[in-house]
């Protein structure tokens, strides 16, 4: 049987990520300068991509979701991506991290009582790291201490993506420190849980109008019933999840580094120097292949990797190095966008400096460029 190409999509994914990626251009690129500039996403948005059907993309239609798969994730970040990353965030989060870790996680209690939340109106946020556990994220000093048939949670999140907007955290805490990454215990923190606040919120080089925020845990009671997975077992929900969240990070840079390059090729057309396009000069159509090739060989590891991911097959070292290779891929064409808009590209009436500085994020989030090295060469050198 001839196998299609790598990048092949089903008539309905075809179909799907083109619906995505029209919402964008019409509902989301309006507002894509003015989200940056004020650093916030307006409610109104986030109920139109509940309305849109990418909130909730795997979640079971019996509990109000699209029932679709983790390749759909991936497509409708990268189409979102390709007009705002910083949204396409928001998406992200809530279907590879959140919804994922509840699927796969939740007990039947959970699974019914969150899920519908979620496919509905409510946006979710992932809490792992702290202030001083970033790359060493199981060295988290957040303490869970059992009290009657409740969980005391006290301590400080830090960096916590979609915490302004969200109204459900998935919150890591130790039980027992002495017990290293066996104390992590995994919970499901409702947004007026008492004793939770939200602090800080980051002032970013990219991605601003995704909220990052810290979490404040004040003696935060949570109920027994909302320990997600088993106590001591966080760390594999999020190793896990993680590892899903990953290839999500490669579908935000490839996207980005998608609108970077179509701007890039419409200007280069449009801009006339020494009497002729500035796409007619070899330089600049060389520069243009390798950026498009560049994408393209990070597509097909984003794509390997998810549709391994929804095979049942292991993806973890695909998933390393989709995100190494996406977000360094991203840096290079996003870089090369600017450099052919010429001084038009370093300034913020055209769209490419606000992808340049969006990109950054792809090598630190979700495990930095290191950390993914560190996956990679574990199972190629052993
Ligand atoms: C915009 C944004 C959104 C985020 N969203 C979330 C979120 O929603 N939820 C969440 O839990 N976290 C979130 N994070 C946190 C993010 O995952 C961490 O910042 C990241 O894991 C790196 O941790 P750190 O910042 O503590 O850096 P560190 O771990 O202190 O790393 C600093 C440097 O040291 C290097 N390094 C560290 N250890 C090693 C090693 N063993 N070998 C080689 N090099 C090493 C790193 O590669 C890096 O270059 C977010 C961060 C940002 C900036």
């Amino acid at each position: 049987m001839t196998q299609p190409a790598l990048t092949s999509l089903s008539e309905d994914e075809r179909l799907f990520r083109d619906s995505v990626y029209e919402f964008a251009n019409r509902e989301i690129r309006p507002l894509v300068r003015e989200m940056d500039e004020r650093a916030k996403i307006p409610p109104a948005l986030v109920e139109q991509l509940f309305e849109l059907g990418v909130m909730n993309i795997e979640i079971p239609e019996e509990f109000g979701g699209s029932g679709a798969s983790f390749f759909h994730s991936v497509l409708a970040v990268e189409a979102l991506s390709r007009v705002d990353p910083a949204i396409a965030v928001m998406v992200d989060v809530q279907n590879t991290l959140v919804i994922n870790a509840l699927q796969c996680w939740g007990n039947d209690l959970l699974r019914r009582t969150y899920l519908p939340r979620l496919a509905k109106n409510t946006v979710g946020a992932y809490a792992l790291s702290e202030a001083g556990s970033g790359s060493d994220a199981f060295s988290l000093a957040t303490r869970a201490v059992e009290r009657g048939d409740s969980w005391m949670l006290s301590g400080r999140k830090m960096w916590i993506s979609n915490a302004l907007e969200a109204g459900l955290f998935i919150v890591f805490a130790t039980v027992d420190p002495a017990a290293g990454y066996r104390g992590i215990t995994a919970f499901v923190v409702e947004r007026n849980a008492p004793g939770l606040s939200i602090g800080k919120k980051e002032d970013k080089l990219g991605i601003r109008a995704s909220s990052t925020c810290e979490l404040i845990f004040d003696d935060c009671r949570v109920p027994a019933r909302n320990v997600l997975g088993d106590v001591g077992k966080g760390y594999k929900v999020a190793i896990e999840t993680l590892n899903e969240g990953r290839i999500g990070i490669g579908a935000q840079m490839i996207g980005l580094a998608q609108g970077a390059l179509d701007h890039t090729i419409a200007y280069v057309k449009e801009r006339k120097q020494f009497g002729q396009h500035i796409s007619e000069f070899q330089a600049v159509q060389h520069q243009i292949a390798r950026a498009a090739t560049d994408l393209e060989a990070a597509r097909m590891l984003v794509y390997n990797a998810a549709r391994l991911r929804d095979a049942g097959q292991p993806f973890l070292t695909e998933a390393a190095m989709a995100k190494l290779f996406t977000s360094e891929m991203a840096e290079r064409v996003t870089s090369l966008a600017v450099n052919l808009y010429g001084g038009y590209g370093f300034v913020k009436d055209y769209p490419v400096e606000k992808l340049y500085r969006d990109a950054k994020i792809g090598q630190i989030y979700e495990g930095t460029s290191n950390l993914q090295l560190q996956t990679i060469a574990k199972r190629v050198i052993g």
